[in-house]
């Protein structure tokens, strides 16, 4: 069987040393001589790496010393209902970015707790982030929420808006710790693990301690940041496992140049596909505007107008390859490479040369 080379969007690859690590210490945390997976959450040793993987958060973001760190349980989804449910009581009223699917999706969640104004004009083609001179936002606002990076369309903020002074939330479940970010401009940062963070069944949540306190009356504690932070997450029995694959992924992060490193590298992997792209006489398009390109998950369609044919063609090859899920969202179509941390460069430039020969054997 070919090496694989994993691009799906999520649950995503890992670092393949992070495997070593976790095979090592499955049976054995803590040297209790159990599994974490039959170890209560109120022994020493989960306190301990609860603590720690906050702890790996907060130096890799620098995340300032009034912002809480909390593990939540239901994923990027649960957060969609957090978010209001925390938040939205001081006015009633939030303003949403909708620049693609997750946030379309957040704000039909928030609805559900209060009045959701759409800072944009409707639209089901998502290729780009309107200057900021165009948003319709609300000064009356509990909050601003968006999607830092949007996974299915491909499409990133290059820049942090100004909200004017209202809480800006951000939904950032692919492309956290992709690149450093001013913690200290968000009210809040969530994200699903199962991307860049480790895997799925937890929420990273960041919240700027005067936002707690907040919620509304009928926030489930288990949804309830001031409830989890009092807790220390522990408010119950937590993703665990999650929790703990997320501190050995960030280890890992930590101990490849940071944020910062994992930033470098984001940028030559996302340079190599769009340059192929954009060096195939338009044999490959991508119709996501320049300042706006992904450099975690990248939509590109083959042929103009798109062949569905040749772009079967081209999976089934990738597949032979090793070159795995990189079918695009079946919502948009064509083809995805996602190209989070864990991907390397040289597995990046094995797809590039394949699509170099694909569209050598392909092109008219
Ligand atoms: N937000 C973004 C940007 C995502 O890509 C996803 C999942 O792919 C979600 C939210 C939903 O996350 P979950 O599946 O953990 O609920």
């Amino acid at each position: 069987m070919a090496k694989i080379h994993n691009f799906g969007a999520g649950p995503a690859k890992m670092p393949e040393e992070v495997y070593e690590i976790i095979r090592k210490e499955l049976t054995n945390f803590d040297n209790s001589g159990i599994s974490l997976l039959e170890t209560s959450h109120r022994t020493k040793g989960y306190m301990q790496l609860n603590l720690e993987v906050q702890n790996v958060v907060r130096r890799l973001l620098d995340v300032p010393a009034n912002y809480k760190i909390i593990f939540m349980a239901g994923g990027g989804t649960g957060e969609f209902a957090a978010v209001p449910l925390n938040l939205i009581s001081r006015t009633g009223t939030a303003d949403y970015v909708v620049t693609g699917d997750w946030s379309a999706k957040a704000a039909k969640e928030a609805k559900k707790y209060g009045k959701v104004n759409l800072v944009l004009p409707p639209t089901d083609r998502y290729v780009d982030i309107p200057d900021q001179s165009k948003w319709n936002l609300d000064p009356n606002a509990s909050y601003v929420h968006i999607c830092s990076n949007e996974t299915i369309h491909g499409v990133e903020f290059d820049f942090i808006p100004d909200t004017k002074g209202v809480p800006l939330v951000a939904d950032m479940s692919s492309n956290i710790m992709s690149k450093k970010v001013d913690v200290s401009k968000f009210g809040v940062i969530y994200a699903g693990a199962q991307k860049n963070i480790g895997t799925a069944g937890v929420a990273l949540v960041i919240v700027r301690e005067d936002l707690l306190n907040q919620a509304l009356p009928i926030c489930p504690s288990l949804l309830d940041w001031t409830a989890n932070a009092k807790a220390e997450s522990i408010l119950n029995t937590p993703p665990m496992f999650a929790i703990y694959v997320m501190g050995r992924v960030l280890q890992w992060v930590e101990r490849n140049g940071g944020v910062e490193g994992m930033a470098q590298l984001a940028s030559q992997k996302a340079n190599l596909i769009y340059g192929t792209v954009e060096q195939s006489n338009g044999f490959y398009s991508i119709p996501v505007a320049k300042n706006a390109r992904s450099k975690m998950n990248v939509p590109f369609r083959i042929g103009s107008p798109p062949n569905d044919d040749l772009e079967k063609e081209f999976l089934k090859g990738a597949e032979a390859l090793g070159l795995i899920q990189l079918k695009g969202h079946r919502s948009v179509g064509g083809i995805r490479a996602s190209i989070y941390n864990a991907v390397t460069v040289a597995e990046v430039e094995t797809l590039t040369k394949y699509m170099k020969e694909f569209q050598n054997k392909h092109a008219k």
